[in-house]
This record gives C-alpha cells, sequence and structure tokens, in this order.
C-alpha cells in the first residue's frame, strides 16, 4: 500500500507481519469487518521478498534480512513445520496463558485454516506403530524423554506460497499493510490519573498513526528494540532463559528411522555433568543448513528442508539447544547469546562455523583439507571450517557432547567422526514481557505477542496467539 494512503487513525496497529501480527489481522477483521485494522512490516512484502543466498550461495547481507523480516516473517523462509502438540508443550508457552482446554481448540482451529491456505493434510507422528515405539523405547534407554507431538510439513517453498495467499486474503479483507517501514517508537499518552496508555506507533520517518490499540508481534528480530521500548516506558518484562547450541548434520541414512515416522524427534536430555536440559530442535529431513542474519550482520545458524523430491538434499539437520536460566544479578541474556555469536564470526569472518565431530572431539580446528575428505558434505557451502570449543563456553560444549553421545543410542552413526556440527545456533527469546489474559502489558491498550514478547517459540503457537489477539480485539473472547 502506497504510504500516502495509510489514513491517521486506525481501531488497531498491528506492528509486525509475522505470523502472530497476520492471524490477529485476520481473525480481528473476520469477526468484524467493519474494524479499521494496519498492519506495519519493516520487511518487504511477499512478492518482493527474496533471499539471494538461495541462487548464490552467498550471503548478499540484505538489510532487513529477507529470510526474517517481511510479510509472514520468519515464516516464509522456514521449514514451515506446523507442530501439532495438544499439550502445548511444544513452540511456547501459550496454554499457561489460556488454559489448556481452549489451547486444543485454538490449536484445531489455526490447524485448520492452515490446512484452509493449502497446507499438506499429512500429519507425521500421530499414530502409534511398531517403529514408534521402537524410537520410544531407545530414547528411554538412551535417558531422554520424546515428547509426543504431530507434525505438519509446509516445506521451506510451499511456506512461501501459503503466506502469499494469506497476504491476498488480508488484502481483501481490508486490511492496510504498510511494508518497509519500521515502527520507531510507541505513542504513549498519560490519562488525568496519571496511567499510561498505547495511542499508535511513530515510523522511522518520524510519521504518527494513532489507533485505540496497539499489538506488537515483532519476533526475534524485533526482541531487542522491544527490550529497549520496554526500558523506556516501565513496561515490566522478566529475564528469560537463553537458548544457546548449535547445530547436527548428519547422512540422512542414519536419522532415517525418525525423519519416516516421526519426521522429527523432540528430545529432552538431562546432560549427566552439569544436568543442564538439551532439546534438539527443527528437525529437517534430508534438509539444508541456512544461515540468518541477525540486526546488520550477525551471522547465526538454522536450516530447513524443502517438500519438493527434487529440492532434497541428502543430509538431515537438527540443532542441539542448552537452556540456560541465570539468576540474579544478571538481566542481560539476549546480549549473552549475542556475545557467544558474535565471537564465533570474529573467527570466520562473519560466517558460520563448520566443524566435523571427529576433530571437535581430538581438540583440533576442522580445516578446509579435512572438510573436504568428510564423507558428510556439507550443505551450508559458505560455513567456515574452525574449531567451535573457541567459541563456545566449556559447559555447553560439553553439553552438546555429551547430548551427541547420548543421541548415538538412538541414531547410531551420529557419534561418527563425520557428523558435521555448525555453530552458533542462538535463540532470542529471552525476555518474557509481563501480560495480562488478554496480553496486555502494564501500559493499557498496548498487547505484545508471540516470539518477541516470550510467549512463543514456534509458528504455530505464534499463529495461535494472533487468532487469540484478533478474538480479544473483537470481544470474541
Ligand atoms: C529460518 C527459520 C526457520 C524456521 N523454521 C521453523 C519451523 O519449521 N517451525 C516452527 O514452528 N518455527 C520455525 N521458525 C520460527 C518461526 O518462524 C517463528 O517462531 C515465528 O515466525 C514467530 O512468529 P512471530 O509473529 O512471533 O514473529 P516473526 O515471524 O519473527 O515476525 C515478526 C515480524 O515483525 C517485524 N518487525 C520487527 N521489528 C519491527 C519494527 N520495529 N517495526 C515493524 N516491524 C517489525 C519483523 O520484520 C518480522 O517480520 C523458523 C524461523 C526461521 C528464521
Amino acid at each position: 500500500m502506497n504510504p500516502s494512503d495509510i489514513k491517521e487513525k486506525y481501531d488497531v496497529i498491528i506492528v509486525g507481519a509475522g505470523p502472530s501480527g497476520i492471524f490477529t489481522a485476520y481473525e480481528a477483521k473476520k469477526n468484524n469487518p467493519a474494524l479499521q485494522v494496519l498492519l506495519v512490516e519493516k520487511g518487504h512484502s511477499i512478492e518482493k521478498r527474496k533471499c539471494p543466498k538461495r541462487k548464490t550461495g552467498v550471503c548478499a547481507n540484505c538489510s532487513p534480512c529477507n529470510i526474517t523480516t517481511g510479510f509472514s516473517g520468519g515464516g516464509s523462509f522456514s521449514d514451515g513445520k506446523l507442530s501439532i502438540s495438544e499439550d502445548g508443550e511444544i513452540g511456547g508457552d501459550l496454554a499457561h496463558y489460556i488454559g489448556l482446554d481452549r489451547f486444543r481448540k485454538v490449536l484445531h482451529y489455526t490447524d485448520d485454516l492452515y490446512v484452509h491456505f493449502g497446507a499438506d493434510t499429512v500429519v507425521f507422528g500421530n499414530e502409534s506403530n511398531a517403529l514408534v515405539d521402537e524410537i520410544h523405547r531407545s530414547a528411554i534407554q538412551a535417558h531422554m524423554k520424546l515428547i509426543d507431538s504431530g507434525v505438519r510439513h509446509m516445506g521451506t517453498e510451499k511456506a512461501y506460497e501459503i503466506y502469499s495467499r494469506i497476504q491476498n486474503e488480508l488484502q481483501s479483507m481490508g486490511v492496510d499493510m504498510l511494508f518497509d517501514s519500521p515502527v520507531k517508537d510507541f505513542i504513549i499518552e498519560e490519562d488525568e490519573d496519571g496511567e499510561k496508555k498505547a495511542a499508535g506507533v511513530v515510523l522511522f520517518n518520524e510519521r504518527q498513526i494513532s489507533a485505540g490499540r496497539v499489538v506488537a508481534g515483532v519476533g526475534r528480530e524485533g526482541s531487542e528494540w522491544l527490550n529497549g521500548i520496554c526500558h523506556v516506558y516501565g513496561i515490566n518484562s522478566k529475564v528469560g532463559p537463553v537458548d544457546i547450541g548449535c547445530r547436527i548434520e548428519t547422512d540422512a541414512a542414519i536419522t532415517a528411522h525418525i525423519d519416516n515416522t516421526l519426521y522429527e524427534a523432540k528430545l529432552i536430555y538431562y546432560t549427566p555433568t552439569f544436568e543442564d536440559r538439551v532439546r534438539t530442535f527443527c528437525w529437517n529431513p534430508r534438509g539444508e543448513v541456512a544461515e540468518e542474519k541477525y540486526g546488520e550482520s550477525l551471522a547465526v545458524v538454522n536450516g530447513h528442508s524443502y517438500k519438493d523430491e527434487a529440492l532434497k538434499s541428502t543430509n538431515t539437520n537438527f540443532a542441539l539447544l542448552v537452556s540456560k536460566n541465570f539468576t540474579q544479578p544478571f538481566k542481560t541474556p539476549i546480549e549473552y547469546g549475542r556475545y557467544i555469536a558474535e565471537m564465533g564470526n570474529m573467527l570466520s569472518g562473519n560466517k558460520v562455523l563448520v566443524q566435523r565431530y571427529g576433530d571437535l572431539k581430538r581438540g583440533r580446528r576442522t580445516t578446509l583439507e579435512r572438510l573436504s575428505k568428510n564423507i558428510v558434505r556439507p550443505t551450508l557451502k559458505d560455513a567456515v571450517p574452525g574449531d567451535l570449543s573457541l567459541v563456545l563456553p566449556y559447559r555447553i560444549m560439553l553439553d552438546i557432547i555429551e547430548t551427541i553421545e547420548g543421541l548415538e543410542r538412538i541414531m547410531p552413526g551420529l557419534a561418527g567422526d563425520s557428523t558435521l556440527i555448525y555453530g552458533v545456533e542462538v535463540k532470542f527469546y529471552s525476555n518474557r514481557i509481563v501480560v495480562d489474559k488478554q496480553f496486555q502489558t502494564n501500559i493499557r491498550n498496548l498487547h505484545v505477542l508471540g516470539d518477541g514478547a516470550g510467549l512463543t517459540r514456534g509458528l504455530m503457537q505464534a499463529s495461535m496467539n494472533g487468532i487469540c489477539m484478533g478474538r480479544i480485539l473483537t470481544g470474541k473472547w
């Protein structure tokens, strides 16, 4: 939409067009077509989102990054795995805010919407059979907890198509959308009693747009900005855990029994030495390891996989994340995670580091020569061979090694020399903003959602959070 067509005042302004923001707009407009809704997004509309690296293999340092910003936020170029966890154990803490009964209803409603917009009807991991039972048994033998959850896999290229349909739908519903427009600040007013309330947003070009309510779903990409805003206006937040780790890549033959039955194994392990909680995350059967940029230039690792058979690789990748909860006086877990990622970038010239597991165990770096002899070929072509033990703190490194050794019992061969470890993978969803049951902060009419508020950690729960918010805005909750 042309900036000059944007009105001066709306009923609701949604900041961030990630899944939480777009499903807020969808549900609110569906329930009340007369509601004036503006969606403001710092990245591009979906048709303009292009990651040059997908073709060239080299990151072009787009600002803002096309992988993490633009219509559908982190969803568009994601692997598009929708976690269907009836117990709310995967991808966030929404069940804590809305209760399990409501959670399940919203889960099925949101899942049906994804299918309506074109998601595959197949759900992995829902049935019990001899193979699934065997994976359960070997997980228990390895002292790991396998979480029961279904997975609907959209696939990277299909996720893009599905979110394109949703963008068209929002357009036809009459949601105003302003792209390439980062929000710089909220308009916060004080009433006669001194109570603060949100009254709109200020864009980076200083333009002010008023609104009755402001909803911020800014994702991990916007979490640092949102934390700064919390500080300025005294918005209550709590220090959350920080998840730091790396991405493992192996030959898909080693993971095939999991890939073909569960699609992904959500495993939780308490490590022998430190009793730290380590989990597997974002499993990509026959996928690709990807680099993602945070801020201007911080390279961190991620992964995805295509739906199309012709685009699949012969490797499977997944993250191993160590959750760390810090205690007083430490208050800045995001900065801590960023600092570790920066150390990796310092050694690699702002790239993702890769090391063979065999080299890590022998206490030596991986060189180009050693990597060239490796049986598992890296799918992230511009990852720089190096030494992750110079980057990750001892405790985290040991947690990772002990988890790989534990996983060997479930996936024999994983702890072999040629398994690749990429670093650093960090999840910046640390600070949790304190909200009431309407996701409202201590500033009246200012609501926060999704990953950026520390409430969710994945596509499904972020989308569901949007559905809840849309209903709250229209009195249908
Ligand atoms: C490469 C990749 C793969 C992933 N794969 C999966 C997966 O398979 N399954 C899964 O469940 N999850 C996956 N995720 C995570 C998932 O994408 C997120 O959990 C989800 O998108 C969070 O939704 P959100 O609405 O909270 O935030 P986001 O999707 O991050 O959207 C936030 C939006 O806000 C915008 N924004 C930020 N600050 C501002 C500002 N100041 N002004 C205006 N706009 C702003 C950003 O540009 C962004 O578009 C993946 C993420 C990535 C990056």
